[in-house]
Protein backbone atom coordinates (compact mmCIF):
# COMPACT_ATOMS: atom_id res chain seq x y z
CA UNK A 1 0.00 0.00 0.00
CA UNK A 2 1.44 3.27 -1.00
CA UNK A 3 2.23 5.37 2.10
CA UNK A 4 1.79 8.86 2.44
CA UNK A 5 3.83 10.79 3.81
CA UNK A 6 1.28 13.97 5.22
CA UNK A 7 0.47 11.39 7.93
CA UNK A 8 3.22 9.13 8.73
CA UNK A 9 5.26 8.75 12.11
CA UNK A 10 7.73 7.38 14.23
CA UNK A 11 6.45 3.38 14.78
CA UNK A 12 5.75 2.97 18.42
CA UNK A 13 5.14 -0.53 19.19
CA UNK A 14 6.44 -0.24 22.88
CA UNK A 15 4.47 3.21 23.67
CA UNK A 16 2.98 3.55 26.46
CA UNK A 17 -0.88 5.05 25.16
CA UNK A 18 -3.35 6.99 26.83
CA UNK A 19 -6.44 6.81 25.02
CA UNK A 20 -8.52 9.85 26.47
CA UNK A 21 -12.56 8.43 26.17
CA UNK A 22 -13.91 5.13 26.68
CA UNK A 23 -16.60 4.73 24.19
CA UNK A 24 -16.94 2.77 21.20
CA UNK A 25 -14.06 4.55 19.49
CA UNK A 26 -11.95 4.80 22.59
CA UNK A 27 -12.41 1.17 23.25
CA UNK A 28 -12.37 0.10 19.58
CA UNK A 29 -8.71 1.75 19.32
CA UNK A 30 -7.74 0.01 22.76
CA UNK A 31 -8.87 -3.27 21.41
CA UNK A 32 -7.06 -3.12 18.39
CA UNK A 33 -3.91 -1.83 19.98
CA UNK A 34 -3.75 -4.75 21.86
CA UNK A 35 -4.42 -7.12 19.37
CA UNK A 36 -1.70 -5.90 17.32
CA UNK A 37 0.92 -8.73 16.96
CA UNK A 38 4.12 -6.12 17.03
CA UNK A 39 2.34 -3.93 20.26
CA UNK A 40 4.73 -4.69 23.25
CA UNK A 41 3.67 -1.19 24.63
CA UNK A 42 0.64 -0.37 27.37
CA UNK A 43 -3.00 0.97 27.03
CA UNK A 44 -4.77 2.76 29.88
CA UNK A 45 -8.06 4.10 28.78
CA UNK A 46 -9.53 7.66 30.70
CA UNK A 47 -13.00 7.14 30.74
CA UNK A 48 -15.09 9.86 33.35
CA UNK A 49 -18.05 7.99 32.51
CA UNK A 50 -17.99 4.31 33.18
CA UNK A 51 -21.55 3.79 32.95
CA UNK A 52 -22.02 5.98 29.95
CA UNK A 53 -25.11 7.85 30.61
CA UNK A 54 -24.27 10.98 28.79
CA UNK A 55 -21.93 9.29 25.65
CA UNK A 56 -23.11 9.41 22.20
CA UNK A 57 -22.58 5.47 21.53
CA UNK A 58 -25.39 3.42 23.56
CA UNK A 59 -27.91 6.54 22.14
CA UNK A 60 -27.18 5.77 18.49
CA UNK A 61 -29.73 3.78 16.89
CA UNK A 62 -26.88 1.31 15.42
CA UNK A 63 -27.11 1.94 11.80
CA UNK A 64 -24.45 0.40 9.13
CA UNK A 65 -25.10 1.40 5.60
CA UNK A 66 -22.59 1.29 2.72
CA UNK A 67 -24.44 3.69 0.62
CA UNK A 68 -22.04 6.80 1.79
CA UNK A 69 -20.52 8.89 -1.10
CA UNK A 70 -17.39 8.91 -0.04
CA UNK A 71 -15.17 6.16 -1.13
CA UNK A 72 -13.10 5.46 2.20
CA UNK A 73 -16.28 5.58 3.68
CA UNK A 74 -17.63 2.92 2.07
CA UNK A 75 -14.66 1.08 2.50
CA UNK A 76 -14.97 1.78 6.70
CA UNK A 77 -18.51 0.15 6.42
CA UNK A 78 -17.86 -2.90 4.57
CA UNK A 79 -15.12 -3.62 6.75
CA UNK A 80 -17.89 -3.06 9.66
CA UNK A 81 -20.27 -5.45 7.99
CA UNK A 82 -17.13 -8.07 8.10
CA UNK A 83 -16.53 -7.19 11.72
CA UNK A 84 -19.86 -7.75 13.19
CA UNK A 85 -19.96 -11.08 11.28
CA UNK A 86 -17.17 -12.64 12.63
CA UNK A 87 -15.18 -10.54 15.34
CA UNK A 88 -13.16 -13.32 15.97
CA UNK A 89 -11.61 -12.82 12.67
CA UNK A 90 -10.10 -9.62 13.65
CA UNK A 91 -9.78 -9.90 17.51
CA UNK A 92 -9.27 -12.36 20.20
CA UNK A 93 -13.11 -12.46 21.62
CA UNK A 94 -15.14 -15.11 22.54
CA UNK A 95 -18.10 -13.33 20.70
CA UNK A 96 -20.11 -13.63 17.87
CA UNK A 97 -21.98 -11.54 15.53
CA UNK A 98 -25.21 -12.93 16.78
CA UNK A 99 -24.12 -11.29 20.27
CA UNK A 100 -24.40 -7.68 18.35
CA UNK A 101 -28.05 -8.45 17.32
CA UNK A 102 -26.81 -7.66 13.84
CA UNK A 103 -30.20 -7.38 11.61
CA UNK A 104 -29.40 -7.20 8.13
CA UNK A 105 -32.70 -5.59 6.60
CA UNK A 106 -30.42 -3.02 4.96
CA UNK A 107 -30.56 0.67 3.77
CA UNK A 108 -33.81 2.00 1.71
CA UNK A 109 -32.60 5.66 0.40
CA UNK A 110 -35.41 7.05 -1.34
CA UNK A 111 -34.92 9.26 -3.99
CA UNK A 112 -37.08 12.04 -5.60
CA UNK A 113 -36.56 13.13 -9.02
CA UNK A 114 -34.18 16.27 -8.32
CA UNK A 115 -31.77 14.05 -6.07
CA UNK A 116 -32.20 10.59 -8.08
CA UNK A 117 -29.23 11.68 -10.00
CA UNK A 118 -27.09 12.24 -7.14
CA UNK A 119 -28.30 8.26 -5.63
CA UNK A 120 -27.17 6.71 -8.88
CA UNK A 121 -23.86 8.14 -9.45
CA UNK A 122 -23.28 7.16 -5.07
CA UNK A 123 -24.58 4.08 -5.87
CA UNK A 124 -22.50 3.12 -8.44
CA UNK A 125 -19.66 4.03 -6.68
CA UNK A 126 -21.02 1.67 -3.96
CA UNK A 127 -21.20 -1.41 -6.21
CA UNK A 128 -17.54 0.12 -7.93
CA UNK A 129 -16.33 -0.64 -3.67
CA UNK A 130 -18.13 -3.91 -3.87
CA UNK A 131 -20.97 -3.16 -1.65
CA UNK A 132 -24.55 -5.04 -2.99
CA UNK A 133 -26.73 -2.03 -3.49
CA UNK A 134 -29.86 -2.87 -5.82
CA UNK A 135 -31.58 0.34 -7.74
CA UNK A 136 -35.23 -0.09 -7.34
CA UNK A 137 -37.54 2.13 -9.77
CA UNK A 138 -41.18 2.99 -8.83
CA UNK A 139 -42.77 -0.16 -9.74
CA UNK A 140 -40.29 -2.53 -8.37
CA UNK A 141 -40.35 -0.06 -5.13
CA UNK A 142 -43.59 -0.68 -4.83
CA UNK A 143 -43.92 -4.53 -5.69
CA UNK A 144 -40.87 -5.06 -3.13
CA UNK A 145 -42.21 -2.74 -0.50
CA UNK A 146 -46.45 -2.37 -0.46
CA UNK A 147 -46.21 -0.30 2.62
CA UNK A 148 -44.93 2.51 0.86
CA UNK A 149 -46.29 5.49 -0.71
CA UNK A 150 -44.36 6.41 -3.75
CA UNK A 151 -46.02 8.79 -5.86
CA UNK A 152 -43.21 11.48 -5.30
CA UNK A 153 -40.13 8.62 -5.50
CA UNK A 154 -38.11 8.21 -8.72
CA UNK A 155 -35.81 5.84 -7.21
CA UNK A 156 -35.03 3.93 -4.35
CA UNK A 157 -31.48 2.41 -3.12
CA UNK A 158 -31.38 -0.85 -1.39
CA UNK A 159 -28.78 -2.66 0.47
CA UNK A 160 -29.31 -6.35 -0.20
CA UNK A 161 -27.02 -7.46 1.91
CA UNK A 162 -24.78 -6.33 4.33
CA UNK A 163 -26.25 -3.42 5.85
CA UNK A 164 -28.78 -3.06 8.89
CA UNK A 165 -28.53 -1.98 12.39
CA UNK A 166 -27.05 -3.79 15.19
CA UNK A 167 -27.04 -3.51 19.25
CA UNK A 168 -24.60 -0.41 19.80
CA UNK A 169 -24.13 -1.18 23.81
CA UNK A 170 -23.39 -5.00 22.74
CA UNK A 171 -20.76 -3.45 20.23
CA UNK A 172 -18.98 -1.24 23.14
CA UNK A 173 -19.08 -4.01 25.50
CA UNK A 174 -17.22 -6.38 22.93
CA UNK A 175 -15.02 -3.83 22.54
CA UNK A 176 -14.12 -3.13 25.95
CA UNK A 177 -14.38 -6.96 27.32
CA UNK A 178 -11.37 -7.56 24.14
CA UNK A 179 -9.19 -4.83 25.25
CA UNK A 180 -9.26 -5.40 29.35
CA UNK A 181 -8.88 -9.23 28.51
CA UNK A 182 -5.80 -8.09 26.51
CA UNK A 183 -4.24 -6.11 29.31
CA UNK A 184 -5.73 -2.07 28.92
CA UNK A 185 -6.46 -0.55 31.96
CA UNK A 186 -9.86 1.29 32.06
CA UNK A 187 -9.31 3.97 34.30
CA UNK A 188 -12.32 6.27 36.06
CA UNK A 189 -11.55 10.21 35.65
CA UNK A 190 -12.18 12.99 33.84
CA UNK A 191 -8.69 14.56 32.07
CA UNK A 192 -8.89 18.44 33.23
CA UNK A 193 -5.91 19.81 31.94
CA UNK A 194 -2.27 18.20 30.31
CA UNK A 195 1.40 18.58 30.72
CA UNK A 196 3.37 19.54 27.92
CA UNK A 197 7.27 19.86 27.09
CA UNK A 198 7.31 21.63 23.69
CA UNK A 199 4.90 20.00 21.08
CA UNK A 200 5.14 17.04 23.11
CA UNK A 201 2.14 15.98 25.70
CA UNK A 202 3.44 14.00 28.66
CA UNK A 203 0.80 13.49 30.90
CA UNK A 204 -2.72 13.55 31.30
CA UNK A 205 -3.95 14.95 34.71
CA UNK A 206 -7.64 14.38 35.84
CA UNK A 207 -9.79 16.14 38.14
CA UNK A 208 -9.18 13.39 41.27
CA UNK A 209 -5.54 14.56 41.33
CA UNK A 210 -4.13 11.34 39.52
CA UNK A 211 -1.54 11.86 36.57
CA UNK A 212 -0.81 9.42 34.03
CA UNK A 213 2.51 9.79 31.61
CA UNK A 214 2.32 8.07 28.28
CA UNK A 215 4.62 8.35 24.81
CA UNK A 216 1.16 8.77 22.98
CA UNK A 217 -2.56 10.16 23.65
CA UNK A 218 -5.45 9.45 21.56
CA UNK A 219 -8.38 12.00 21.79
CA UNK A 220 -11.63 9.89 21.82
CA UNK A 221 -13.41 12.00 23.86
CA UNK A 222 -16.75 11.99 21.15
CA UNK A 223 -19.06 15.49 21.25
CA UNK A 224 -16.52 16.86 23.84
CA UNK A 225 -13.46 16.51 21.45
CA UNK A 226 -12.81 20.48 21.05
CA UNK A 227 -13.11 20.71 24.74
CA UNK A 228 -10.09 18.45 25.04
CA UNK A 229 -7.64 20.04 22.67
CA UNK A 230 -8.24 23.24 24.23
CA UNK A 231 -7.24 21.39 27.71
CA UNK A 232 -3.73 20.04 25.36
CA UNK A 233 -3.20 23.77 24.23
CA UNK A 234 -3.79 22.78 20.86
CA UNK A 235 -6.03 24.26 17.81
CA UNK A 236 -9.42 22.32 18.79
CA UNK A 237 -11.03 20.33 15.66
CA UNK A 238 -14.35 21.62 14.15
CA UNK A 239 -16.38 19.45 15.96
CA UNK A 240 -19.44 20.46 17.44
CA UNK A 241 -22.18 18.95 19.93
CA UNK A 242 -25.44 18.69 18.37
CA UNK A 243 -28.65 17.41 19.75
CA UNK A 244 -30.36 14.44 17.53
CA UNK A 245 -34.03 13.23 18.78
CA UNK A 246 -35.00 9.56 18.36
CA UNK A 247 -39.01 8.70 18.95
CA UNK A 248 -40.00 4.98 19.25
CA UNK A 249 -43.77 4.57 18.36
CA UNK A 250 -46.15 1.91 17.56
CA UNK A 251 -48.07 1.45 14.51
CA UNK A 252 -51.47 -0.63 14.84
CA UNK A 253 -51.24 -1.96 11.06
CA UNK A 254 -48.46 -4.72 11.14
CA UNK A 255 -45.75 -3.59 8.24
CA UNK A 256 -43.62 -6.35 6.44
CA UNK A 257 -40.79 -7.99 9.07
CA UNK A 258 -38.44 -7.53 6.51
CA UNK A 259 -38.43 -3.30 7.12
CA UNK A 260 -35.16 -1.80 6.51
CA UNK A 261 -33.96 1.37 7.46
CA UNK A 262 -35.98 3.94 5.07
CA UNK A 263 -34.00 7.46 4.64
CA UNK A 264 -36.91 9.86 3.17
CA UNK A 265 -35.80 12.80 0.61
CA UNK A 266 -37.00 14.90 3.33
CA UNK A 267 -33.70 13.02 5.75
CA UNK A 268 -36.98 11.37 7.47
CA UNK A 269 -35.71 8.08 8.94
CA UNK A 270 -37.41 5.14 10.32
CA UNK A 271 -36.41 1.43 11.18
CA UNK A 272 -38.31 -1.42 12.86
CA UNK A 273 -37.46 -2.28 16.37
CA UNK A 274 -38.70 -5.44 17.70
CA UNK A 275 -42.40 -4.74 17.60
CA UNK A 276 -42.32 -1.10 17.06
CA UNK A 277 -40.21 1.42 15.20
CA UNK A 278 -37.75 4.07 15.80
CA UNK A 279 -37.46 7.15 14.20
CA UNK A 280 -35.61 10.66 13.37
CA UNK A 281 -34.74 14.10 11.23
CA UNK A 282 -32.19 16.34 11.99
CA UNK A 283 -33.04 19.92 11.90
CA UNK A 284 -32.04 22.42 9.25
CA UNK A 285 -28.59 23.49 9.91
CA UNK A 286 -30.04 27.12 10.56
CA UNK A 287 -31.81 25.37 13.82
CA UNK A 288 -29.10 23.78 15.16
CA UNK A 289 -27.37 25.01 17.90
CA UNK A 290 -24.47 23.93 19.94
CA UNK A 291 -26.14 22.12 22.84
CA UNK A 292 -25.23 19.79 25.78
CA UNK A 293 -28.94 19.18 27.77
CA UNK A 294 -31.21 16.15 26.30
CA UNK A 295 -34.46 17.70 26.41
CA UNK A 296 -37.36 16.33 24.30
CA UNK A 297 -39.02 18.38 21.97
CA UNK A 298 -42.61 16.41 21.72
CA UNK A 299 -43.63 19.00 19.17
CA UNK A 300 -40.80 17.97 16.96
CA UNK A 301 -42.75 14.49 16.37
CA UNK A 302 -46.40 16.04 16.53
CA UNK A 303 -45.32 19.02 13.98
CA UNK A 304 -42.60 17.57 11.25
CA UNK A 305 -42.00 14.08 11.83
CA UNK A 306 -45.12 12.42 11.96
CA UNK A 307 -46.44 14.58 8.53
CA UNK A 308 -43.61 12.99 6.98
CA UNK A 309 -43.70 9.64 8.29
CA UNK A 310 -47.46 9.35 7.43
CA UNK A 311 -46.82 10.70 3.83
CA UNK A 312 -44.54 7.97 3.12
CA UNK A 313 -46.13 5.21 4.82
CA UNK A 314 -50.48 5.43 4.90
CA UNK A 315 -50.25 2.80 8.03
CA UNK A 316 -48.33 5.30 9.81
CA UNK A 317 -50.95 7.55 10.30
CA UNK A 318 -52.29 6.20 13.46
CA UNK A 319 -49.36 5.04 15.64
CA UNK A 320 -48.33 5.99 19.25
CA UNK A 321 -45.29 7.42 20.52
CA UNK A 322 -44.30 4.85 23.14
CA UNK A 323 -41.09 6.58 23.87
CA UNK A 324 -37.66 9.42 23.10
CA UNK A 325 -34.52 9.50 23.86
CA UNK A 326 -31.86 12.64 23.08
CA UNK A 327 -27.89 12.15 22.38
CA UNK A 328 -25.91 14.46 20.79
CA UNK A 329 -23.78 13.93 17.23
CA UNK A 330 -19.97 14.57 17.10
CA UNK A 331 -20.75 16.84 14.73
CA UNK A 332 -17.80 17.94 11.86
CA UNK A 333 -18.87 21.39 10.83
CA UNK A 334 -16.29 21.16 8.11
CA UNK A 335 -17.02 18.60 5.77
CA UNK A 336 -18.76 15.99 8.22
CA UNK A 337 -16.44 13.26 7.75
CA UNK A 338 -14.38 12.14 10.57
CA UNK A 339 -11.32 13.46 11.70
CA UNK A 340 -8.57 10.78 12.38
CA UNK A 341 -4.64 10.64 12.61
CA UNK A 342 -2.24 12.69 14.62
CA UNK A 343 -2.83 16.66 15.23
CA UNK A 344 -1.12 18.57 13.16
CA UNK A 345 1.10 20.88 16.20
CA UNK A 346 1.61 18.10 18.64
CA UNK A 347 3.88 14.79 17.80
CA UNK A 348 2.32 12.71 19.93
CA UNK A 349 -1.48 13.58 20.00
CA UNK A 350 -3.91 11.33 17.76
CA UNK A 351 -7.69 12.41 16.80
CA UNK A 352 -10.42 10.20 16.52
CA UNK A 353 -13.33 12.77 16.57
CA UNK A 354 -16.43 14.17 13.91
CA UNK A 355 -17.97 11.22 13.02
CA UNK A 356 -21.02 13.07 12.38
CA UNK A 357 -23.35 10.24 13.04
CA UNK A 358 -21.74 7.50 11.39
CA UNK A 359 -18.82 6.99 14.07
CA UNK A 360 -20.21 3.70 15.41
CA UNK A 361 -20.18 1.49 12.33
CA UNK A 362 -17.11 3.36 11.48
CA UNK A 363 -15.02 2.64 15.04
CA UNK A 364 -14.07 -1.03 13.60
CA UNK A 365 -11.81 0.09 10.92
CA UNK A 366 -10.83 3.68 13.02
CA UNK A 367 -9.93 1.49 16.10
CA UNK A 368 -7.57 -0.71 13.78
CA UNK A 369 -6.16 2.24 11.65
CA UNK A 370 -5.23 4.34 15.07
CA UNK A 371 -3.67 0.73 16.36
CA UNK A 372 -1.71 0.85 12.66
CA UNK A 373 -0.64 4.10 12.57
CA UNK A 374 0.36 4.19 16.43
CA UNK A 375 2.34 0.74 16.09
CA UNK A 376 3.57 0.98 12.70
CA UNK A 377 3.72 4.84 11.97
CA UNK A 378 1.67 4.09 9.13
CA UNK A 379 -1.53 2.64 7.55
CA UNK A 380 -1.14 -1.22 6.89
CA UNK A 381 -4.71 -2.28 5.85
CA UNK A 382 -7.29 0.35 4.47
CA UNK A 383 -5.57 3.91 4.21
CA UNK A 384 -7.53 6.60 5.76
CA UNK A 385 -5.28 9.40 4.64
CA UNK A 386 -8.14 11.31 2.98
CA UNK A 387 -9.27 11.79 7.08
CA UNK A 388 -5.85 13.21 8.55
CA UNK A 389 -6.40 16.41 10.34
CA UNK A 390 -3.99 18.51 7.91
CA UNK A 391 -7.04 18.84 5.64
CA UNK A 392 -8.59 21.02 7.89
CA UNK A 393 -4.87 23.02 8.76
CA UNK A 394 -4.94 23.29 4.57
CA UNK A 395 -8.31 24.11 4.43
CA UNK A 396 -8.97 20.96 1.89
CA UNK A 397 -12.38 19.82 2.86
CA UNK A 398 -13.58 15.88 1.82
CA UNK A 399 -17.27 16.69 2.02
CA UNK A 400 -20.00 13.49 2.60
CA UNK A 401 -23.29 14.17 0.99
CA UNK A 402 -25.05 11.09 2.49
CA UNK A 403 -25.32 12.53 6.34
CA UNK A 404 -28.04 11.33 7.98
C1 LIG B 1 -29.23 9.79 18.20
C2 LIG B 1 -27.98 9.23 17.58
C3 LIG B 1 -28.09 8.24 16.60
C4 LIG B 1 -26.92 7.72 16.03
N1 LIG B 1 -27.04 6.72 15.10
C5 LIG B 1 -25.92 6.18 14.54
C6 LIG B 1 -26.02 5.12 13.62
O1 LIG B 1 -27.11 4.67 13.27
N2 LIG B 1 -24.88 4.60 13.13
C7 LIG B 1 -23.65 5.06 13.46
O2 LIG B 1 -22.65 4.57 12.95
N3 LIG B 1 -23.51 6.07 14.37
C8 LIG B 1 -24.62 6.64 14.91
N4 LIG B 1 -24.52 7.67 15.80
C9 LIG B 1 -23.19 8.25 16.06
C10 LIG B 1 -22.40 7.43 17.03
O3 LIG B 1 -23.19 7.15 18.17
C11 LIG B 1 -21.16 8.22 17.45
O4 LIG B 1 -20.48 8.73 16.30
C12 LIG B 1 -20.20 7.30 18.22
O5 LIG B 1 -20.87 6.69 19.29
C13 LIG B 1 -19.04 8.12 18.74
O6 LIG B 1 -18.31 7.32 19.65
P1 LIG B 1 -17.22 7.97 20.59
O7 LIG B 1 -16.59 6.86 21.32
O8 LIG B 1 -16.36 8.87 19.74
O9 LIG B 1 -18.04 8.95 21.52
P2 LIG B 1 -18.78 8.66 22.92
O10 LIG B 1 -19.57 7.42 22.85
O11 LIG B 1 -19.51 9.92 23.26
O12 LIG B 1 -17.60 8.43 23.91
C14 LIG B 1 -16.74 9.48 24.30
C15 LIG B 1 -16.41 9.25 25.74
O13 LIG B 1 -15.44 10.20 26.14
C16 LIG B 1 -15.65 10.49 27.50
N5 LIG B 1 -14.97 11.75 27.80
C17 LIG B 1 -15.16 12.96 27.20
N6 LIG B 1 -14.35 13.89 27.73
C18 LIG B 1 -13.61 13.27 28.68
C19 LIG B 1 -12.61 13.69 29.57
N7 LIG B 1 -12.20 14.97 29.61
N8 LIG B 1 -12.06 12.79 30.42
C20 LIG B 1 -12.47 11.50 30.40
N9 LIG B 1 -13.44 11.03 29.58
C21 LIG B 1 -14.00 11.90 28.72
C22 LIG B 1 -17.15 10.56 27.63
O14 LIG B 1 -17.59 10.34 28.95
C23 LIG B 1 -17.59 9.45 26.67
O15 LIG B 1 -17.88 8.23 27.33
C24 LIG B 1 -25.65 8.20 16.41
C25 LIG B 1 -25.56 9.17 17.41
C26 LIG B 1 -26.71 9.68 18.00
C27 LIG B 1 -26.58 10.72 19.06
Amino acid sequence: MAVNPAVTGPAVPDARCVIVGGGVVGSAAACFLVNQRAFTGRVIVIERDPTYREASTPRSVGGIRHQFSTAANVRISRFATDFVRNPSRFVRTERTSADLAFVENGYLMLASRAGAGMLERNVALQRELGADVAMLGPAALGKRFPWLNIDDIALGAHGASGEGWIDPHALLNLFREAAIAGGARYVTGEVTSFQRVGDRITAACCGNGETIAADVFVNAAGASAATLCDLARCTPPPVAQRKRQVFVFHCRTPIDRGCPLVVDPSGTYFRPEGTRFVCGLSPPPDADPDCDDFEIDYSWFEDRLWPLLAHRVPAFEAVRVTGAWAGHYDYNTFDQNAIIGRHWELENFFLANGFSGHGLQQSPAVGRALAELIVAGHYTSLDLSIFSPDRIARGAPVVEKAVV
